[in-house]
């Protein structure tokens, strides 16, 4: 039966988030506003270290977390995370494939070495965490909930950033396949694509003031965004609210991409 209140709809409590990429950003405020929202948390990323410090700091806020630190553009590495996590009891209700890199170069002098560390990072990765978490969801049937991280690229390009946009598009399409094949266990798989959104990954950007002027003229809102202005968006596509919602993709862009 599905919760009676709208509270009960969104209320995440006895499940468990693997947010990857956690440790800072959009990834830490995901896994903080999952955690508020009542979800245990797994935080990950490459660095045990960081890991550690963002389990205390989610621990300090009074919330379940636990860490899991893994290359999630490494096969044996991401199945052996999920193994770990087996061994101690601990099954992913929520994944959110979060975790991703940028390199700006242009095209004519990009190297196939970053075209394929990018590509491995923001997009294939996310099929190797889903794939490893979908199929223990199947097993388990009691179905789950698939967010990937998509962009503003997900559905038009920009000069300089030609690997990230072709993963980010793929994002978009990967979250109608894992509908496509899954939704049949109740599991909804759903994309969200946030606008420039202020973290160490734009700070150059965000600096320069010619960039930060094209983001406030461009964009209806007329600035950046924050992490935490992803995390409804993130709460509804993780719970029960969503149940019937799958292979979507909401932008959180402040109305960029509706305006011309
Ligand atoms: P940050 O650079 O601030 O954080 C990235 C996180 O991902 C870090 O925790 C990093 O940890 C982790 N990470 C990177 N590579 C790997 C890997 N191979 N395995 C495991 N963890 C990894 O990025 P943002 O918070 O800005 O971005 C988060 C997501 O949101 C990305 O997918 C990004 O593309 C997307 N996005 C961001 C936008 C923005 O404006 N900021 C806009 C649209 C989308 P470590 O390096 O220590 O492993």
């Amino acid at each position: 039966m599905p919760p009676t209140t709208s509270r009960a709809l969104f209320d995440l409590t006895g499940r468990t988030a693997l947010v990857t990429g956690s440790t800072r950003g959009i990834g830490y405020a995901l896994a903080l506003g999952l955690g508020q929202a009542g979800a245990e948390v797994v935080v990950n990323s490459r660095q045990p270290a960081a890991v550690d410090a963002a389990v205390a700091q989610l621990r300090d806020a009074d919330i379940a977390a636990r860490g899991a630190a893994f290359d999630v553009a490494d096969e044996a590495s991401v199945v052996r995370a999920f193994e770990a996590l087996d061994r101690d009891g601990v099954s992913v209700d929520i994944l959110v494939n979060n975790a991703g890199i940028q390199h700006r170069k242009p095209m004519l002098e990009l190297e196939l070495a970053d075209w394929q560390r990018v590509i491995d990072t923001n997009l294939t990765a996310a099929f190797l965490v889903g794939r490893e978490a979908a199929r223990r969801m199947v097993a388990r049937g009691r179905g789950g909930k698939i967010i990937n991280i998509g962009s503003l690229t997900s559905e038009a390009a920009r000069a300089t950033v030609a690997p990230y946009t072709v993963a980010k598009a793929g994002i978009k399409l990967l979250s109608k396949s894992m509908a496509a094949e899954w939704a049949k266990h109740d599991i909804q798989a759903n994309s969200i694509g946030p606008g420039y959104i202020v973290t160490d990954m734009n700070e150059a950007l965000v600096k320069n003031p010619e960039f930060d002027a094209w983001v406030k003229a461009s964009n209806p809102a007329q600035r950046w965004g924050r992490p935490d202005e992803l995390v409804g968006t993130a709460v509804y596509l993780a719970s029960a609210a969503s149940n019937y919602v799958n292979g979507q993709i909401i932008y959180v862009d402040g109305g960029w991409l509706s305006v011309l």
